[in-house]
């Protein structure tokens, strides 16, 4: 198939629409009928950029466009997709990711594998509720620091690129969550280095969130009332006690009782 029907715009109730595998190279208005649609696998044809129809679908959750010949990211484009949780962009020719990705700020999947990229916009760093990132087969020489903010990622793929290094606390909380689980490799081979594992024992623990970190975190305090706490009685009741969280996206959460300590 080289283009899709006007008359799809009777599948006013598809949820799911698959029209991977064909040849085309761009997309009728009319598609914007589909209000309900959630899934729309677009992958193995010939288009060059994200198709600007799919602004008009607010219903659309995950999006497939692997194996396509995509160079830009409109960015015009992506601002109108900020409930997808899901983009597969694998296999296409994307040499900048703009720093309008930060409107994506539903994303928990994002795949790159297979592309252009030199490096990352420090814009990444606002895609909070990144669970799993596949940037394999890029070009990328090093990774913005932002990406440590990504606190609830646990997948990332890295290989086949340039990369000399990793933020150091990156590379640290990724290899402190996988050796919690005991049957990971990492887990398993930590034995062999006891240096690497006497370091991470030195590890911290979010007060809020419970995730480890190792050397970036905020100083809090939260005051505690002894009386009321803990049965003391005494003229000074309230202390404060020190505590530590993870980041940012941690400590600008609301309803917790930390306080931030103002740096000098
Ligand atoms: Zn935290």
């Amino acid at each position: 198939m080289h283009k899709v029907p006007k008359s799809v715009a009777r599948l006013t109730d598809v949820r799911i629409l698959q029209l991977s595998n064909n040849f085309l190279t761009s997309l009728p208005i009319e598609l914007q009928s589909l209000k309900h649609l959630t899934e729309l696998n677009l992958g193995n044809n010939s288009l060059k950029e994200v198709p600007s129809v799919l602004r008009n679908l607010n219903s659309l959750r995950k999006l497939y466009l692997f194996g396509n010949h995509i160079s830009i990211l409109a960015p015009e484009v992506l601002e109108e997709l900020s409930d997808l949780v899901l983009l597969n962009l694998n296999h296409n020719q994307i040499a900048v990711l703009p720093a309008g990705i930060k409107s994506l700020r539903n994303l928990q999947t994002l795949s790159l594998q297979d592309n252009q990229l030199v490096e990352l916009p420090v814009e990444i760093g606002f895609l909070s509720k990144m669970i799993e990132m596949n940037l394999t087969k890029n070009l990328l020489v090093h990774l913005p620091r932002e990406i440590s903010r990504l606190t609830r990622l646990v997948r990332l793929y890295l290989a086949r690129n340039r990369l000399n290094s990793l933020p150091e606390e990156l590379a640290a909380r990724l290899i402190l969550v996988e050796n919690r689980r005991r049957f990971s490799v990492v887990h398993r081979t930590m034995t062999h280095y006891p240096k690497l594992s006497l370091m991470l024992s030195q590890c911290g623990h979010c007060a809020l969130c419970l995730q480890p970190f190792l050397t970036t975190w905020l100083e809090c305090v939260v005051f505690i009332n002894l009386r009321k706490e803990m049965k003391v009685r005494g003229s000074q009741t309230t202390v404060p006690i020190r505590v530590l969280l993870c980041s940012y996206l941690c400590f600008n959460k609301k309803g917790h009782p930390y306080f931030g300590i103002a740096s000098v």
